[in-house]
């Protein structure tokens, strides 16, 4: 991506944040289009007024205006779970850029969200199980519970017990709330690098933060027919999409480049990497 396409101050302040003060995530292909999201979405809000459910339905026009959404059913569900009940207080929930929620972790901007929800929308039929490692503030575990409905089982693993318990109330303000109540949704605390047995195997995996390279467990968890997102990488990443076939072998191949935080230890994160 050319700084010419940073014309946004907030795209541009993001950049200019050391990899400390956490990620930069979204930049590469998949990004083209903030910018303009970013400020018409900042410009809406600050003009057009309107409820908070009315400005995340813009959020998901935008997106589908810009090409980062084309399926219906990633539109429904990115309407459905309101953006600004898992963003902390003060922080913009709109714009399309990662935003921190301590502990050096982020909540991915809205068109990694897109984008994850649309590579694995198959996986995310009524009835099937979802997996969500680092699931942060509990955005796309709500999403994903949401797809596979009471029928189905959507996990959410996450190694801060603070952001569990944080994403616990997120959820329980949303319209997954129910699914969280009638037990078909969950988080757990752990390392997600382990996956969660309990409910495997699963039809879809998420992964949230990169993987120097993809776990084992996440792997063997996935069930044939299954898939799995996930970003690789150090510096570098590519969000990877893993395919398991009905005979068992794996296929693997790079949607786009991406910046992640780690998925590292709970030690490491808190020391700032
Ligand atoms: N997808 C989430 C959060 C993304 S940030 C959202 O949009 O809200 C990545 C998350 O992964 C952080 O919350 C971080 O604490 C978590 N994480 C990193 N390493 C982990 C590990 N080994 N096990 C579980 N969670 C991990």
């Amino acid at each position: 991506m050319s700084s010419d396409n940073l014309a946004c101050p907030s795209t541009s302040d993001l950049r200019t944040q050391p990899v400390a003060a956490l990620d930069k995530e979204g930049i590469g292909p998949a990004m083209t289009s903030i910018p303009m999201i970013a400020c018409s979405t900042s410009l809406s809000e600050h003009h057009s007024g309107g409820s908070g459910t009315n400005k995340n339905k813009q959020m998901v026009e935008q997106l589908q205006r810009y090409g980062v959404i084309s399926s219906k059913k990633v539109v429904e569900v990115m309407e459905t779970i309101d953006r600004a009940l898992f963003v902390p207080d003060g922080t913009p929930a709109y714009v399309d850029s990662p935003m921190a929620i301590g502990y050096n972790a982020t909540i991915s901007a809205p068109h990694m969200h897109a984008t994850c929800l649309q590579l694995l929308e198959e996986n995310l039929q009524p009835g099937m199980h979802a997996l969500d490692v680092g699931s942060g503030t509990g955005y796309l575990t709500a999403c994903f519970a949401t797809m596979v409905g009471p029928q189905g089982r959507a996990i959410g693993v996450e190694h801060i017990p603070e952001l569990v318990a944080s994403s616990i109330k997120n959820i329980e303000k949303s319209a997954a709330a129910s699914l969280l109540k009638g037990g078909s949704l969950s988080v757990h605390a752990g390392d997600g690098r382990e996956g969660w047995p309990e409910h495997a195997p699963y039809d879809a995996i998420h992964v949230g933060a990169a993987a120097p390279e993809i776990p084992q467990p996440l792997i063997d968890q996935l069930k044939p027919g299954g898939r799995m997102v996930i970003p690789v990488g150090k510096i570098f990443q590519d969000l990877q999409v893993v395919d398991k076939n009905l005979d068992g072998s794996v296929s693997i191949r790079s949607e786009t480049a991406v910046r992640y935080v780690p998925l590292t230890s709970r030690d490491a994160q808190l020391k700032g990497y």
